[in-house]
């Protein structure tokens, strides 16, 4: 059976391909520990014909009984556009394993093995440059502490002849998630109106992914939101933050806030490190909040906010500065879609509701209360995504407290000079951890230091404004971190900032390089030599060839910065 139009499913059982000679081009040992896996187990011929798609763990063929691998039903949003069913085209899951040690349970799939019910009109397959892109980037999120999916391997399929622009070898990453439901799942059910599934689906999540009605944000008095009060500007930790929750609230609600702050708390850490995903469409936004399908992302190299790395991407949708806004945009869609369930208040378990809806004359109750909801929760994600952003720009300015003027004087004007001068965005929090208070004190060291900025032979002249602007900031800066550490715990207070401002980060060029090393040069060394720096982005060194460290972790080369990536993958 081809591709087809699934109806009242979630997901379809496919197998995938058989994949000829597969080579296991690299495995992440990260993963390998948080799936509680022995690295001795990579080694084997089993995994790689599993992870390869040639070999099915948990399926019995003579008996026809285990789990068999399946692809899951979605629809979305694609650039504000309702899309229709799309589903996981070129992904099938595989099955579900339990770390035995942290009892947390992934759901681990392959991407490119081949076609499913959901592949439309495309071939099932990913080529070998995404699929590196993919497998790096999930690691490396996940290394700097943003939530995201996660690779395990990554296999090249040298007999498999992908054509894209030109034709390329295709490959497989392997990857895994604790939930791959996305605000797309919801959307297909409820423009299809399936209210039954849709409850089940968000049934599903809550207990399933979430763990439970009860880890959700509780049901807390009414109360006034406290976004816009005092507290949250002088930086409440995102968790601390309470949202209302009037009587009327029922548990679909709860669920609702859960993704909404969740998806907030993520955009905060993309907006704090210079991440854009470049597709965020309602179908690449996670349940869980985890930065999910990695196709033309890139981190930032000078600080653009109006940068999309998207090169299909005219209107700059998904641009830097329009990440926040976006996700709150998906995630209306996914009150809307949740929004009769969550409306119904009490009646939500009436079997005659889930049958036939509201009555009539309940319509406009029922659409109000689901409006409110939605408003409300927009203020906390407004909310949560303050203070997480908040938290994370304190901590990489090397501050211990937030104050309400540090967000004009400090965070702002770094970044108002960074973007005007056009300087590099991970340089700017990196270098800065090196400098010591002691080189501040005067208006001489202030304008030394302010070269840090700069592109290695760029920095402008003793006289130049820039120096004096940035040198201006510095002192700003001394004097807040003077009040926060006191004068002589400088070695700690680096120490801390290189904790929070890793020195490595897979940049589009670097990608760029990689991909044409391995794939072009047949290149293999490489993979598990950048799999150490992006493991371990922190690090000053890491014991590989230190001119190849410096340059990988220095300035962006000529007309390398920025590029685009198109969505052919
Ligand atoms: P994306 O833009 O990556 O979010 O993909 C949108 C939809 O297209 C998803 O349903 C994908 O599974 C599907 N898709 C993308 N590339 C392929 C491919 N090569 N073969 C089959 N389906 C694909
Ligand atoms: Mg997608
Ligand atoms: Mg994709």
């Amino acid at each position: 059976l081809g591709p087809r139009l699934v109806k009242d499913a979630l997901f379809s059982y496919v197998r995938p391909e058989i994949t000829h000679s597969p080579e296991l081009l690299a495995v992440s040992s990260r993963a390998l520990e948080d799936l509680g896996l022995d690295p001795s187990e990579a080694e084997t011929e089993e995994f790689k014909h599993v992870f390869a798609g040639n070999k099915i763990l948990t399926w019995d063929e003579d008996t026809k009984e285990g789990i068999y691998p399946w692809a899951q039903c979605y629809g979305g949003y694609q650039f504000g556009q309702w899309a229709g069913q799309l589903g996981d085209g070129r992904a099938i899951s595989l099955f579900e394993t339990t770390n035995p040690k942290t009892g947390v349970r992934y759901e681990v799939q392959l991407k490119g093995a081949g076609k499913t019910p959901y592949s439309r009109f495309a071939d099932g397959k990913a080529v070998l440059r995404s699929s590196i892109r993919e497998f790096v980037v999930s690691e490396y999120l996940n290394a700097i502490g943003i939530p995201s999916t996660r690779a395990l391997a990554l296999t090249l399929c040298p007999r498999s002849r992908v054509v894209r622009e030109r034709v390329e070898p295709g490959a497989i990453v392997t990857r895994f998630a604790q939930s791959w439901i996305r605000l797309g799942t919801f959307d297909l059910q409820r423009m299809r109106g399936n209210r039954k599934l849709l409850k089940q689906l968000a049934e599903y999540v809550a207990v399933n992914v979430y763990g439970g009605w009860d880890k959700l944000p509780s049901k807390l008095p009414p109360g006034e939101i406290k976004t816009t009060s005092s507290e949250i500007k002088t930086g409440v930790p995102a968790d601390e933050i309470q949202g209302e929750s009037p009587e009327a609230e029922n548990r679909f609600t709860r669920l609702y806030r859960a993704v909404c702050r969740n998806n907030a708390k993520t955009v905060a850490a993309w907006q704090a490190y210079g991440f854009m995903n470049g597709v965020l469409n309602t179908d690449n936004t996670s349940v869980l909040g985890l930065s999910v399908d990695f196709g033309p992302f890139a981190f930032l190299d000078t600080f653009d906010p109006t940068y999309t790395p998207n090169h299909d991407d005219h209107m700059s949708r998904y641009s830097y500065r329009n990440q926040p806004t976006i996700v709150w945009w998906n995630l209306v869609r996914f009150g809307e879609a949740l929004g009769e369930l969550m409306g119904a208040g009490a009646k939500v378990d009436d079997p005659e509701f889930i049958e036939k809806g509201v009555k009539e004359g309940d319509v406009d109750e029922l659409v109000a209360r689901a409006e409110g909801i939605i408003e409300r929760t927009g203020d906390e994600y407004k909310a949560v995504f303050l203070a997480e952003y908040k938290r994370l720009m304190t901590a990489r300015l090397g501050l211990k407290t937030t104050k309400e003027s540090d967000f004009n004087e400090v965070y702002s004007e770094l970044l108002d000079f960074l973007e005007k001068y056009e300087l590099d965005f991970h340089h700017a929090f990196r270098r800065l951890s090196g400098v010591r208070l002691a080189d501040l004190e005067t208006e001489q060291g202030r304008k030394d230091t302010a070269g840090i900025f700069f592109r290695n032979g760029e920095a402008p002249r003793q006289e130049d404004e820039k120096r004096e602007r940035i040198a201006k900031w510095l002192e700003k800066w001394s004097w807040r971190v003077m009040e926060d550490w006191g004068a002589d715990k400088d070695e700690e207070r680096m120490e801390e900032m290189r904790k929070v401002n890793p020195n490595f980060v897979p940049r589009s060029w670097i990608l760029d390089e990689l991909i044409d090393r391995v794939e072009k040069k047949g290149e293999r060394e490489i993979l598990k030599d950048i799999m150490k720096l992006n493991l371990n982005p922190y690090e000053e060194h890491w014991g590989w060839n230190e001119g190849e460290e410096d340059r990988l972790c220095g300035d962006v080369p000529k007309f390398k910065g920025m590029m685009q990536c198109s969505c052919s993958s």
